[in-house]
């Protein structure tokens, strides 16, 4: 069915996501004249704003976190805005919610960027006033839950309400350009998919790298940690993408439909195929920082660090280990994807000089996007001793392949997409459940055997047994 909202409803308007990335992307696309002049957006939380009050907080976050030349006109933008005070835990706040958005001709877009805790009242409160209609999609902000049974509870809460095809779970690493290039890499190019197997490819490895500590997520994360808050979502996500079987077609279904058949191989994982750290003091590029118990104010068994070697179970990927890895208060700020060849069955060339290494594909998600295939290749010169070999990079940085196209903020595509309708770039249910599935059981194993996470120097790629866990595999991690 084809959908254009011309009204989108914002949850959570005034939170820092809303003042970082929701508003300033929306300002972008209406700019970039990417959304519909007619689309009319209402903002609500508790704060008492009147539609001025709210306009005026939105140029500040817009003055604060969008670049001068991203805006466009601002004053068009704000024009747009409209506010509405409600308690989402108050049913009878959501008839003024009504009357404020009113009967959108085309469709309504919902965007709930409020703490999973209140879907559930707030799926109520659209409920009884009407604003669940056929016309009306909802996207929901992570996380969703944070096992597999809370993450069913809220799926069924918001299918009270919602068909599946209305429901747009979000994981912005969807969102980035890179990421939706690995579709492109994958199978747009008759290169790699002959390769894109065990009997090609030795391991992947997927670095989800922050130098940032807690920051002001503290209420957060010390519940969640890290398997939770990156592993569970975005790391699977991008390992579903790098595993899956070609989809027949760049068509939502078929797309999720191959990635969650991924999901649903990958196997348990045994207590000494993870580790988990937490940061100590210690320097990060070249500053000094608290270790996470000094930040906490107390004592915790939080993990920050988790390194994973995961296996998916299926033909093409017998025997091939995916090594995943997340931390805060790393060296460095990187998320990437490394895919690394066998090496060749037969040297043809016998001197040390010439020995061969291995091809690796490396896929640098942030803070570069860019695609560096390391060839071998001959040194150039006339030696005596022979031919000498060297791995050199074939290199697609995308910013210089791609001269012009901005910088775009990962929210720009999903929201433009959940006011168009399309579903492709969003989590379906079966992918979250079998995503927590996988989780729990790793969770699971840890309290079974007592695992408690081992300390490692902030500035440090983690503790040291997580350099083991690739080098008992003759395995070394990408740096
Ligand atoms: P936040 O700064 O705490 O904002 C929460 C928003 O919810 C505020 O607008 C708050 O406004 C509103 N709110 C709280 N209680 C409410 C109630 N009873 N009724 C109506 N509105 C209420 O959180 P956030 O960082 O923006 O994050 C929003 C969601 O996105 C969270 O689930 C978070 O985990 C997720 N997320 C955030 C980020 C990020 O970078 N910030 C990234 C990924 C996912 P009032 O206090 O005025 O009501």
């Amino acid at each position: 069915m084809s959908f254009n909202a011309d009204c989108l409803l914002l949850f959570g308007a005034t939170g820092d996501l809303a003042q970082r990335m929701l508003l300033p992307s929306l300002c972008a696309l209406g700019a970039d004249k990417l959304i519909s002049p007619d689309l009319k957006i209402v903002g609500t939380a508790r704060q008492p704003f009147d539609d001025a009050g709210y306009r005026n907080f939105a140029r500040e976050a817009l003055e604060k976190y969008l670049p001068p030349e991203r805006r466009g006109s601002m004053a068009e933008f704000l024009n747009r805005l409209h506010y509405q005070p409600l308690d989402a835990n108050d049913t009878s706040h959501f008839v003024d919610l009504a009357a404020k958005v009113g009967t959108p001709k085309e469709g309504l877009a919902i965007f709930l960027s409020t703490a999973p805790g209140l879907f559930e009242p707030t799926i109520a409160g659209l409920s009884a006033s009407g604003l669940t209609g056929a016309n009306v999609r909802i996207g929901l902000e992570k996380p969703l839950g944070t096992d597999l049974e809370s993450s069913r509870h809220i799926n069924d809460a918001v299918a009270s309400a919602f068909s599946e095809d209305r429901i747009f779970r979000i994981d912005h690493y969807l969102g980035k350009e890179t990421v939706q290039n690995l579709l492109a890499l994958r199978f747009a190019n008759i290169l790699f998919e002959p390769l894109w197997n065990a009997a090609h490819i030795d391991n992947v490895q997927i670095t989800v790298a922050e130098t940032v500590g807690l920051e002001n997520r503290v209420g957060y994360y010390d519940g969640a940690g890290a398997l939770r808050d990156m592993v569970q979502n975005h790391m699977l996500q991008l390992l579903a993408l790098v595993a899956m079987e070609p989809p027949a077609s760049y068509d939502s279904t078929a797309i999720r439909d191959e990635k969650v058949k991924v999901l649903r191989c990958l196997r348990y994982v045994t207590p000494d195929e993870t580790v988990t750290g937490q940061y100590r003091k210690g320097a990060v590029e070249g500053q000094p920082v608290p270790g996470y118990d000094d930040e906490l104010g107390k004592d915790s068994d939080t993990e920050t660090f988790v390194a994973i070697k995961a296996h998916v179970d299926n033909w093409r990927w017998k025997g091939v280990p995916f090594y995943l890895r997340t931390g805060k208060r790393l060296p460095k700020r990187v998320t990437e994807i490394i895919v690394n060849f066998r090496p060749v069955p037969h040297s043809i060339f016998a001197s040390k000089a010439a020995s061969t290494r291995p091809n690796s594909l490396l896929i640098g998600i942030q803070p570069e996007e860019n695609i560096t295939l390391q060839l071998m290749a001959k040194v150039p010169g006339l030696d005596r001793d022979g031919i000498r070999l060297r791995p050199v990079p074939l290199d697609i940085a995308m910013n210089d392949a791609f001269a012009g196209p901005v910088k775009r903020i990962a929210y720009e595509r999903l929201l433009l997409d959940l006011i168009g309708g399309d579903q492709t770039l969003f989590v379906r249910r079966d992918e979250v459940e079998a995503q927590w599935d996988w989780i729990d059981d790793i969770r699971a194993v840890w309290a079974e055997h007592g695992v408690k996470p081992k300390a490692y120097a902030a500035g440090n790629w983690g503790p040291s047994a997580a350099i083991a866990l690739a080098e008992r595999d003759g395995v070394t991690w990408h740096e």
